[in-house]
């Protein structure tokens, strides 16, 4: 089926987009591949003495606008296509939020949570080594994605600095504060996500007093995004992780109770909290649901925020979709089948390459501070993050508002544009040096 390849439907969306506005072909040529593909195997003495072989990918999608970017993903279904448009996305996404990196990214098969903290380390040091010749602070940056965090980044530094005889934070983001990290990066996507939907209902003219939400997904991403929402006024009904969730039409009470909860029982499904107590006896009181996360899409909220994995709305449950907003803080929840009904039914589409640009915004301030040598205050972080997902979010809506089409199609031509214009300036340079050197050959001939 074409929508549940994410490669697939990534370039259609990149042919929808380039149909708009006036690109070079051969750009356009560019973008539907990928400059180079890597595929490694990994094999690992497991802890039992066995030995068990990983697939990884690492796929360097485009460099016109300066090193590849993106994170690593450990999960059981991670493909070679999956992470194909994963890559083309943050081409796309780092354009939109205009910070100098390309798009990349990668990911090994694994379900990490089979694997002793040692046998992780073991294949990611493996994976590191296998990535040695193309990943680096000006060639290709990495940072965490599904399953992956700030000690895997530093177990990626320490190896790669080892064989490269320097210490080089610079080769990933997304680093412990105390190993290079930039303050705010754990928080970033959450809370730019709450920012730029701060900054849409602002320009949509919405009023985001009493509005609900609902969140799936609760690592990173959801949780903060649900912290930051909930400060910033949003009542937060229901929260899901891949065990199922909670729905309480109330509100799910403090989030950091709902975390701490589910931090210490290890299931978020049973978090129903009363004040600090929170306990799955506390159910009726509060007029809980336990609910499935493919529920949680379809409850009567005012927005719903996807926040695990790709491909959760489709064309089977977007007609059941009654929030009227949908925060994609997750890479590519919606297939292009669910989109189009959601366009028709008028739902607000806040795509991902916008909404979850938060990230890779303050990676992008790790990296600068790992080049410069200097240490921002979270304050500081968070100020330019603003200024950022705001200017991003508002050339976003001014565009789709110019041309009549959704925000993400907004999204693909203000990231097109600007690819374009390193485009030119590329080739400007290409027809420059060629002209200085038939400049020297006909000087030297005469
Ligand atoms: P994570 O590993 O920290 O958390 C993933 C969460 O999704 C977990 O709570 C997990 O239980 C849940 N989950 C998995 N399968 C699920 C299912 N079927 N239903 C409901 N929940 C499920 O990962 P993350 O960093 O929070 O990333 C989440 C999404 O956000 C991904 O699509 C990722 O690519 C995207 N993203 C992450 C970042 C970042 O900075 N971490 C930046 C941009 C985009």
């Amino acid at each position: 089926m074409i929508d549940q390849n994410p490669w697939t439907r990534a370039k259609l969306q990149l042919e929808r987009a380039s149909s708009q506005i006036k690109t070079d072909p051969l750009l356009i040529a560019s973008l539907m591949h990928h400059d180079r593909s890597l595929e490694v195997s990994l094999p690992i003495m497991m802890d039992n003495g066995s030995i068990e072989v990983f697939q990884g990918y690492r796929m360097q999608h485009n460099n016109l606008r300066g090193p590849y970017k993106g994170g690593i993903r450990y999960h059981q279904h991670v493909s070679s296509d999956e992470v194909k448009a994963l890559s083309f996305w943050m081409t796309i996404k780092n354009a939109v939020v205009d910070v100098p990196f390309g798009g990349g990214k990668g990911g090994i098969t694994v379900d990490p949570k089979k694997l002793s903290s040692s046998e992780l380390e073991r294949l990611t040091r493996l994976f590191t080594r296998r990535l040695l010749d193309v990943i680096g602070p000006t060639r290709d940056v990495p940072a965490p994605d599904v399953n992956t965090n700030p000690t895997i980044m530093s177990w990626i530094v320490d190896e790669f600095s080892k064989l490269s005889n320097h210490f080089t934070p610079a080769v990933v983001t997304g680093k412990p504060v105390s190993n290079g990290g930039s303050e705010g990066r754990t928080e970033a996507t959450g809370l730019g996500g709450t920012y730029t939907l701060l900054k849409l209902l602002e320009l949509l003219k919405k009023n985001s007093k009493g509005m609900t939400v609902a969140v799936q997904g609760f690592g990173n991403v959801g949780r903060y995004i649900a912290e930051f929402l909930q400060k910033e006024g949003f009542t937060i009904v229901a929260v899901s992780d891949s065990q199922g969730g909670i729905y309480i039409p109330e509100g799910v009470g403090s989030i950091e109770d709902v975390v701490r909860c589910k931090e210490e029982s290890g299931r978020l499904a049973g978090c129903y909290c009363v004040g600090s107590v929170c306990d799955m006896k506390n159910k009726n009181r509060l007029n809980g649901k336990t609910i499935t996360s493919a529920e949680l899409l379809e409850l009567p909220v005012d927005i719903i925020v996807p926040a695990a994995l790709e491909n959760v709305i489709t064309e089977q449950n977007a007609k059941k979709i009654q929030a009227s907003i949908i925060l994609e803080m997750a890479n590519g929840p919606t297939t292009k089948e669910a989109d189009e009904i959601l366009a028709k039914n008028n739902t607000v589409v806040i795509p991902d390459v916008l909404a979850n640009s938060g990230g890779v915004a303050v990676s992008y301030f790790e990296w600068y501070q790992n080049i410069h040598n200097e240490k921002w205050t979270k304050t500081a972080v968070f100020e330019k993050l603003k200024e950022k997902m705001e200017i991003a979010a508002q050339s976003v809506y001014e565009t789709a508002q110019k041309r009549s089409v959704t925000l993400r199609e907004g999204a693909y031509i203000v990231a097109l544009d600007r690819l374009q214009g390193a485009w030119e300036k590329k080739e400007e340079k290409v027809v420059k040096k060629e002209q200085g050197i038939l400049h020297s050959v006909k000087r030297f001939l005469s």
